[in-house]
């Protein structure tokens, strides 16, 4: 007789592999009724074949998940195949304890057997076949093996019938089990966690149920996943995967100190604040600091003053040097054209975009080191770590991968948060996407930061605003997590093993952002300080002005900056220059340092008020709305106005009572030591946070490649 069966894995198992191999051509595609989720059926011979979408498990978080289960539960499949991934066993037999406590037969396809061959992983498969009570059959889907075999073993499953069954030992769990009679087990488990869908259908057994629950529903169904995930570590793969070789087990060491549960925090801050040495430091291994090379012992152009500069500011002077050279040469060459003409070229677009260009060494110096953690494989660890601190303010370390890239540009992150399934952490997660500091603002610190003590303390302060961002955004989130409503997602991530960086890989990611960077120094950055040097320069009735307090849009920031005398830059000599360069930065956040250089007043605007008042400008700056790219961006992702406009008022608020506190602490404590009190707050929040939400190490996923 015909059956139907059904394919049933995680992403990227091999599901359409498969089905594509058994069906050939007579695969149809179609929506689910009622979801936008592919649907497709084929034949194989007189069965049936029915791709389900790729799912994690049978917890409906989102649709495709939905759609899968209820075919599996309603549609009187005559037997799934659920296809595993065997590269990535442990997180693939998740979903597969699950489909084990329905009541519907099940083959377990043993998928990427040519892989495991190649990489000599040998998987005991008549013994996982034992472990989990139905066949197990290794297969290719894409060499086409193995599979008349499974087909075989599907049917016979399906003509056997089955029993569910489940590794969980709950006595609650077995005492719901015992009223049900239809997918006992997974019936049961659901009714205990709360499951809505599964409630519904059971509204009679309410009472009973709630009177059974000793705990609340949620506790129980972490409880249960954890005690599967522990099943499948301890009792499966210890004894059913047999390593040749002992890569995993060299990045399950490193991992031990790398993600430790209360120092991986506090390493991933002391590699980050190297990174930020190399790229920033003018005192390269505190050597001048450390009294190693004594006070007036060389001075040196590009290179230091008694000291050596780390690599990024050696590029920085170097570029700086260039920058001014053809800035010489450009005034040489309109030393004779009339006053205005040079004064555009020179000042207005030279100024402004060549102080741009003077950056680009430290933002390819930092992307470089960024791009080496994130190939390597470390990244994912720290988005592994996050996800324990992000659950306790409503996001999951889904969220940290969209918000790592705002590091670079906020406009793909805002993108990449289209990944995440559930709205609220999705508008959370763009509300934040400015706290993370995107590579355009890096000129805002670094202009800055040289200028600060002479420049003494220039990556302390650099990676201080970095890490002033991260906290500002964990106590905005865990404040947002209390007022928008909405339900979390869990987090499920592969560990790739360690590697070394590929070469390729990291070129592509510097060219990418320098790219990037350039081309828009030289449109939108080019265009924009022509107009803004219009308006610094020219009065109300278009005389040239000398000061640009006098110029059009001095006197209107001269009116306004009142508004900001509380953030300690809106009372100065210079407070209408603080302002314009504040909302030039809407444009783009390079617009900043490039109107203080162009209008040539950077050095002097930092000397004229307190270096407490320059770090409330700089956090005005980094948490204020980003760029106009980025707005445009988050309109089209947030897509409803009210939360939109919900989310500007937010930055803008968050920016004025930040800044404003920034400069009220930093004014009443040694401002020197400011920057190293964040940076001390910052690493006991973090140990405090690793150890309270205790991080189990035991939900690490690894791959087998
Ligand atoms: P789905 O998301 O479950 O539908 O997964 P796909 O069928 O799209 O497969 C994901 C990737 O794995 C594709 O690149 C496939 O070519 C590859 N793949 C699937 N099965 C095998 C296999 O048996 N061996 C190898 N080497 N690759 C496979
Ligand atoms: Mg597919």
């Amino acid at each position: 007789m015909a059956k139907v069966f059904a394919l049933a894995g995680n992403p990227n198992s091999g599901k359409t592999t498969l089905f594509n191999s058994l069906t050939g051509a007579t695969a149809k595609t179609g929506n689910w009724p009622g979801v936008t989720v592919e649907k497709k059926t084929g034949k194989y011979r007189e069965d049936t074949i029915v791709d389900l979408p790729g799912i994690y498990s049978l917890s409906p978080y989102s649709p495709e998940e939905i759609v899968s289960r209820n075919f599996v539960l309603k549609e009187n499949v005559d037997c799934v195949i659920n296809i595993v991934d065997g590269t990535n066993l442990e997180r693939n037999l998740y979903l597969t304890l699950q489909l084990l406590e329905t009541d519907v037969p099940v083959v377990v396809a043993l998928n990427m057997a040519d892989i495991l061959n190649k990489k000599g992983v040998e998987i005991d498969v008549d013994k996982l076949s034992m472990k989990l009570g139905v066949p197990v059959m290794a297969i290719s889907a894409l060499k086409k093996n193995g599979l008349d075999d499974l087909i075989a073993l599907a049917t016979k499953a399906a003509n056997d019938g089955r029993a569910g069954k489940t590794v969980l030992r709950s006595k609650e769990l077995a005492d719901v089990a015992a009223m049900l009679d239809k997918h006992k087990y997974f019936n049961a488990a659901k009714l205990i966690e709360n499951d809505e869908l599964i409630c519904s259908e059971y509204e009679s057994l309410k009472e009973s149920v709630n009177s059974i629950r000793a705990k609340d529903a949620t506790s129980y169904a972490e409880d249960f996943a954890n005690e599967r995930y522990s099943y499948i570590s301890n009792e499966i793969i210890k004894n059913v995967v047999v390593k040749a070789k002992d890569v995993s087990n060299r990045t399950e060491k490193v991992d031990k100190v790398l993600t430790h549960r209360i120092w991986g925090l506090p390493i991933f801050l002391l590699i980050m604040f190297s990174v930020f040495h190399l790229t920033f430091s003018e005192d390269f291994l505190f050597l001048s600091a450390l009294g190693i090379i004594p006070e007036g012992a060389f001075d040196i152009p590009i290179i230091g003053d008694s000291a050596i500069a780390s690599p990024g500011i050696i590029l920085f002077n170097i570029m700086d040097w260039i920058v001014g050279l053809i800035g010489d040469g450009l005034a040489n060459l309109f030393a004779n054209a009339p006053e205005w003409c040079s004064s555009l070229i020179v000042d207005g677009v030279w100024g402004g975009v060549g102080a741009i260009l003077s950056f680009v060494p430290n933002i390819l110096v930092l992307f470089f080191f960024i791009a080496i953690l994130e190939d390597c494989g470390y990244m994912s660890r720290i988005a592994y770590l996050m996800d324990k601190i992000f659950k306790g303010i409503g996001l999951s370390g889904k969220a940290f991968i969209p918000l790592l890239s705002c590091f670079g540009c906020a406009v793909p992150g805002i993108m990449a948060t289209k990944t995440l399934k559930s709205d609220k952490e999705r508008r959370m997660t763009i509300m934040l996407t400015p706290f993370f500091s995107c590579g355009a603002k890096l000129p805002i610190w670094t202009a800055f930061a040289l200028l600060l003590f002479d420049g003494a303390f220039a990556e302390l302060i650099v990676f201080g605003v970095y890490i002033f961002g991260i906290i500002v955004a964990i106590i905005t989130a865990a404040i947002l997590n209390k007022i928008i409503k909405g339900k979390q997602e869990p987090f499920i991530m592969e560990m790739p093993d360690y590697h070394m960086p590929q070469g390729k890989n990291i070129g592509i990611l510097i060219w990418d952002k320098c790219k990037h960077y350039v081309v828009k120094a030289g449109t939108l950055i080019a265009a924009s300080t022509v107009v803004l040097w219009f308006l610094t320069s020219f009065a109300w009735n278009f005389s040239m002005v000398e000061d640009v307090n006098d110029s059009i849009i001095g006197s209107i920031s001269n009116f306004i900056a009142p508004i900001f005398w509380p953030l300690g830059w809106g009372g100065g000599e210079f407070k209408g220059v603080f302002v314009i360069g504040a909302f030039a930065g809407l444009i783009a956040k390079e617009e900043v340092p490039a109107i203080f250089e162009s209008l040539g007043l950077l050095e002097a605007a930092v000397a004229s008020v307190a270096p407490a008042a320059i770090f409330s400008y700089m956090a005005f700056n980094l948490l204020v709305v980003p760029c106009m790219a980025a707005v445009a961006t988050a309109r089209g992702e947030l897509n409803n106005k009210k939360h939109f406009w919900l989310t500007i008022l937010f930055w803008v608020a968050t920016a004025y009572i930040s800044a404003m506190l920034v400069y009220l602490i930093a004014s009443l404590i040694s401002v020197a030591w400011w920057v190293s009190i964040i940076l001390v707050l910052g690493l006991i929040a973090a140990v405090v946070v690793c150890a309270v939400l205790s991080i189990r190490r035991d939900r690490m996923m690894y791959g087998v490649n």
